[in-house]
């Protein structure tokens, strides 16, 4: 970490990766396997951090890692069009509703480029988001996000130029009055509403019953798009994200779709796309730019297809089997220890609120927990061989690799746990 530091912010290329709000020193990993880490100095984990979302199989699959040599071994990046990355937009239109997709090598590069689109389309300015709610570090939506932004407790960041935000409304998430307020207010000037289709960067916060819907029918009623954001909810809540659990029953269709995580596999891959009258707009048919030198990269998509063919219903039932036992057991560990808390769940996503309110619908209600006692809870599990997220504001990942050995060894270290938290 010392030699980190020294030619890196902090250590680490991503700050949620830094142990600031728990304290201590990031496991430097060498190698992974299924549900467990090894590190550097040969202790092993139980990992409940999957690289922030990507691992649903779990690490080094055999055959995700067999589709990453192979297309290694033809050649990394050509620069022009291959079968495999037509392979994996065919994969995601068809287990979504978005009819043409564009493939990118981020999260942030899919909601950034998203944004611009809508307003190209609509030609339009304003953007709503909520507060809590992550969509990657691009400056438009970088006003109250959650994930590292609510780790470090900061409202925005320097650097990102007044004029960068001034386009942007945050209301409260899951606020429908608020939501109405400013559509009625504004609805002829706002380019798209954007949302985590289920919040997992303040902790898990899932939308109240109707509420996707909702959004999506008052933005078609004020010609605004509805952007949904599946990075994280993507492929992982349902094959075919949050939008199979909801907009799908319900029968509404975001006008767009970001993706990232488990589409690339772990490698950087992630995707926006949507209705294709919006999406005919972008270069080269339409006049919206956006571009990339890797995009579509033929590694990443092999990885990613070999990923999303592989996640099939039992895999599905494997991450509610997983999710429903870890997090049974660390209410029972918790309520045992008389520490405050609250799981919430969106299908296998869940996370642990250190709070004593009954529910957490929107930030302000995420924001406000014990983090010292989660710090406690955090090392006593990492001390006995449980990687948790390093905040009190994440998403517990669950893969279905994890065996009932696994579990099992999580479930063991939780009354531990809960007492240092006590
Ligand atoms: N959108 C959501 C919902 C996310 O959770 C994230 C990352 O955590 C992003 C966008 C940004 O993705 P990336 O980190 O790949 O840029």
């Amino acid at each position: 970490m010392e030699r980190a530091r020294a030619v890196t912010p902090g250590g680490v290329n991503s700050p949620v990766r830094a142990f600031h709000a728990v304290g201590g020193t990031p496991r430097f990993i060498a190698h992974a396997q299924g549900a467990r880490l090894t590190d550097v100095d040969g202790l092993e984990y139980v990992d409940l951090v999957g690289s922030w979302g990507p691992m649903l199989l779990g690490h080094a699959h055999p055959e995700v890692v067999a589709a990453a040599t192979a297309a290694v071994g033809r050649g990394t990046s050509y620069g022009t069009p291959t079968r495999t990355e037509v392979e994996l937009a065919e994969e995601i239109v068809g287990r979504t509703p978005v009819e043409r997709v564009r493939l990118v090598s981020s999260g942030t590069e899919a909601t950034m480029s998203a944004v611009r689109l809508a307003r190209g389309f609509t030609g339009r300015e304003l953007v709503v988001k909520f507060a809590g709610c992550y969509h990657g570090h691009l400056d438009a939506l970088l006003a109250s996000a959650g994930s590292g932004l609510a780790t470090f407790g900061i409202p925005g960041t320097p650097g990102v130029p007044e004029a960068a935000t001034a386009a942007t409304i945050v209301l409260p998430y899951n606020d429908r009055a608020a939501v109405e307020k400013v559509f009625t207010e504004r609805g002829d000037e706002i380019a798209c509403l954007v949302t985590e289709a289920s919040p997992g960067n303040m902790g898990v916060v899932p939308p109240e019953p109707g509420f996707n819907g909702f959004l999506a029918e008052t933005c078609r009623r004020h010609g605004a798009l509805f952007l949904s954001d599946e990075v994280m909810t993507g492929f992982r809540v349902s094959r075919s994200g949050q939008w199979g659990l909801d907009g799908a029953v319900e029968g509404w269709a975001p006008d767009l779709m970001t993706f990232g995580k488990v589409m690339g596999g772990g490698f950087p891959a992630a995707a926006f796309g949507g209705r294709a009258d919006v999406m005919s707009v972008l270069s080269p048919d339409g006049p919206v730019y956006q571009a990339g030198t890797l995009s579509g990269n033929p590694v990443a998509t092999a990885a990613g297809l070999a990923t999303l063919r592989l996640a099939d219903d039992s895999v599905y039932a494997r991450l509610d089997e997983v999710s429903s036992a870890i997090s049974g057991a660390a209410h029972e560990a918790l309520t045992a220890a008389g520490v405050p808390h609250l799981v919430q769940h969106d299908s296998s996503m869940f996370s642990v609120f250190f709070t004593g309110r009954d529910e957490v619908v929107d930030f302000d209600g995420a924001s406000e927990q014990d983090v010292p006692a989660y710090a406690a809870f955090f090392h006593s599990m990492l001390d006995q061989g449980v990687h948790l997220p390093p905040s009190a504001f994440e998403c517990w990942f669950v893969s279905a690799a994890h065996t009932d050995a696994d579990v099992q060894q999580v479930v063991d270290a939780l009354p531990a746990a809960a007492e240092a938290a006590a």
